[in-house]
């Protein structure tokens, strides 16, 4: 397992897939097992990284995640295979704004670690299958410290995207169903749970 780890952010690098910080997916396994969250619905699962190191948590969690790049979902397949994840990871090949999962299906966690322009996109559309006492956590809330910052931005791609999650970042914070805290570990985490369900 820690080898296949490894192996995985070398190729992460060698290969310019973006993965989640150390210390953000630590942070979530301790999330995952503080709140005994069985199962979890990624979207962006890229090589498998998060998706495996999630998995890996508690015995019970089983995590299904959409990845809709061929590469990566071949390379994530891989890698569940490796370390005899089959049964644990269900890896979706697909672009997570048209796939239609089924009503029933509902997720302890949702994890959004996708194209990060779409985030409030996946958010509206996935917040349904959420399963009581849920969670929706977002990665890359600060995107390598250019939030906040957008106007100061001269690529006018860059600083559309970075508008795009400030944007996300201001619905969160006026959301009438949701309550989010933001967390200060790898790019920035954001963690929103139903309001009618805060303790
Ligand atoms: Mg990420």
């Amino acid at each position: 397992m820690k080898e296949l780890i490894v192996e995985m952010e070398k190729y992460a690098m060698e290969h310019n897939v973006p993965i989640i910080k150390k210390d953000a997916i630590a942070f979530i396994m301790k999330f995952i097992k503080a709140n005994n969250i069985v199962n979890i619905l990624e979207i962006g699962g890229a090589i498998g990284y998060s998706a495996i190191l999630m998995a890996s948590s508690n015995p019970e969690v089983k995590v299904t995640t959409i990845e809709k790049e061929e590469n990566n979902y071949l390379e994530c397949l891989k890698n569940v295979k490796k370390c005899g994840f089959e049964q644990k990871v269900n890896v979706v090949f697909q672009d997570a704004l048209e796939l239609n999962l089924s009503e029933e299906s509902k997720y302890d966690l949702i994890f959004i670690d996708a194209a990060k322009g779409q985030n409030m996109k996946f958010f509206e559309k996935y917040k349904y299958f959420l399963a009581p006492k849920g969670a929706i956590i977002t990665d890359n809330i600060k995107f390598h410290g250019y939030v906040g910052k957008s106007d100061k931005i001269e690529s006018k791609n860059l600083r559309q995207l970075v508008k795009k999650i400030e944007a996300y970042i201001e619905f969160l914070n006026n959301n009438e169903e949701y309550t989010t805290k933001f967390y200060d570990v790898g790019d920035g985490l954001s963690i929103s749970v139903r309001k009618d369900e805060v303790a």
